[in-house]
């Protein structure tokens, strides 16, 4: 395995629609995770380097003399570029794919859905025109008309994690852009390559330089752009402890912040339930893309007395499951980095000393993949107690919890009584069972039979508690809103026969 830098290629920053080294020195691995190999550098940006990407939005975004900047651009361009946009991204699903597998290690059809996923906010944002229509009211008092309009904010930072570096950017700047935005990304360190491309596409599509930069970096670039005061908001998505930490300093810079966070998903199971669909769903939704997915199903919460034979179902598919590189027919590939890898093994012997009953060990997973690859298998834990931290903390790989429970309240209560909201799921074949649990669940985003809820893109995307910092969701109507700003224009034109009503000093009131 190499680490040397000058072996490999680094991977520069996108700025002013161009591929730009920067001012800082640092740099970081990128990795193959099938292979265990380090295939290139990504630059770290300084804050420097944050000053020259945010310069190039700013400048993006104004024009000059208030002309050609793309925060007045028109409608119509905006829509153009974006239609071309998909377009583009439709024709070249496969390759776009391909960059991320052999970056994140998810397998290939996982990376085709997850683009799939982003293509939907493209489309999403194809339709601006409408979605982001001001309103008017005429003749609100004599000879006054009322109408609010939706401004952009400015320049735009958003911050994305490593598990889906195409669909998590694509939440946020189609719309960002639709709206007439300019954006500064800063994507993971740990599969950068991905955003590079994206942007190299944008300019293809007629985006105009500066309006969608790439800056590399890690903590040093993210303050940078929670510190910076030409940023208008910042839109992150990552782990519960960041997403608080940019909330809070965002938030104290005047940023308008959306932060989404972690997670650890609950899936309830009654025993009228269909448990074959029960153990696939769970099987699918818990160990695809590794369990890397802030989405996933971490735990089953079986109602007594269904525990048992969902165990052994559950077991039996788990079976079928090939670990190995995503290019190559697996069903499952490896986790993003070796350390990851070993703190999730690690949850295995705590499982052990906790109590629980490890039914399936990943850790004897032969991998159909190169030896260092990052491989851990997918593994199930029984009889998991829920206080032992395999339960309490967000695992973030192919480990899946069953609890025992006794009735629906103790699940429920189970899942309300946890930090996060992000998704939830209850399987049952009893109408009322579901429609009670809808309204009763503290989550953001729940499924009925549907073990992974991300709901499409247009309706928005988010969790409650610690799941999501700040009021706005991603994508949807919250999307629109978080980069819209509204402005509302009481005008007075006085007919040609009529004259100015004289003073009058008091509060304006309509007649
Ligand atoms: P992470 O929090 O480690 O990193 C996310 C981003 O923050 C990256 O761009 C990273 O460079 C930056 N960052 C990391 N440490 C930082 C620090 N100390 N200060 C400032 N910035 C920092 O998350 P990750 O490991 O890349 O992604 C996995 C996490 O993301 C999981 O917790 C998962 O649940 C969560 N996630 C949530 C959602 C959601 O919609 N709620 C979606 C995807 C992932």
């Amino acid at each position: 395995m190499t680490t040397d830098q000058t072996a490999t290629p680094t991977l520069d920053h996108w700025i002013a629609g161009a591929l730009t080294a920067g001012a800082s020195e640092r740099t970081a691995p990128v990795y193959d995770p099938a292979l265990g190999e380090v295939t290139k550098h990504v630059r770290l940006g300084s804050t420097a380097d944050v000053d020259t990407a945010v310069a190039a939005a700013r400048a993006a975004y104004a024009g000059v003399d208030g002309k050609g900047g793309w925060g007045r651009s028109s409608i119509a361009k905006r829509q153009t570029v974006m239609f071309k946009f998909r377009e583009l991204l439709d024709g070249r699903r496969d390759e776009l794919a391909a960059i991320l597998t052999s970056e994140h290690g998810k397998v290939l059809s996982d990376a085709a859905g997850e683009v799939a996923r982003g293509i939907e906010v493209v489309e999403f944002a194809c339709a601006m025109p409408q979605l982001a229509k001001g309103a008017y009211s005429q003749s609100v008092s004599t000879d006054v008309d009322v109408y609010s309009v939706k401004e952009p904010l400015g320049v735009v930072g958003i911050i994305s994690p490593f598990n889906f570096p195409a669909m998590v950017p694509m939440w946020f700047f189609p719309i960002a852009i639709a709206t007439g935005n300019t954006v500064v990304l800063k994507p993971s360190e740990k599969d950068p390559s991905v955003a590079n491309w994206l942007a190299a596409l944008l300019t293809e599509a007629g985006l105009p330089d500066g309006v969608f930069n790439v800056l590399h970096g890690d903590k040093e670039a993210v303050d940078g752009l929670l510190e910076h005061p030409d940023v208008a908001s910042i839109s992150f998505v990552g782990s519960t402890p960041i997403a608080q930490y940019v909330y809070e300093k965002g938030t104290a810079a005047g940023k308008r912040v959306q932060a989404l966070g972690g997670a650890k998903n609950h899936m309830l199971v009654l025993p009228d339930a269909d448990l074959d669909l029960v153990a696939d769903s769970a099987v699918n939704a818990g160990f695809g893309s590794a369990g890397e997915r802030c989405m996933a199903i971490s735990v089953v919460l079986a109602v007594d007395p269904v525990g048992d034979e969902l165990v052994d179902k559950i077991r039996d598919r788990m079976g079928k499951l090939v670990t190995g590189d995503g290019r190559g027919g697996a069903d499952m590939g490896p986790l993003i980095t070796r350390e990851h890898r070993d703190k999730v093994a690690g949850y295995l012997d705590v499982a052990t000393a906790d109590g629980a009953s490890v039914v399936v060990d990943g850790r004897g997973v032969v991998a159909d993949g190169a030896a260092d690859g990052f491989w851990l298998g997918p593994s199930l834990v029984d009889h998991v107690g829920t206080t032992s931290t395999v339960y309490t903390d967000e695992i973030f790989g192919p480990v899946l919890s069953i609890v025992r429970v006794a009735s629906y309240a103790e699940g429920l209560a189970l899942i309300n009584g946890g930090p996060y909201g992000n998704g939830t799921a209850i399987f049952t074949n009893d109408g009322g069972a579901a429609r009670r649990f809808q309204q009763d669940v503290e989550v953001g985003m729940v499924g009925i039979n549907v073990p992974i809820p991300v709901p499409v893109a247009y309706h928005s995307f988010g969790g409650w508690k610690a799941s999501l910092f700040g009021d706005a969701k991603a994508y949807g109507p919250s999307g629109v809103d978080f980069f819209t700003r509204e402005k509302a224009i009481t005008s007075r034109w006085l007919d040609p026969s009529q004259t100015s009503s004289g003073l009058n000093l008091g509060f304006p009131q309509n007649e």
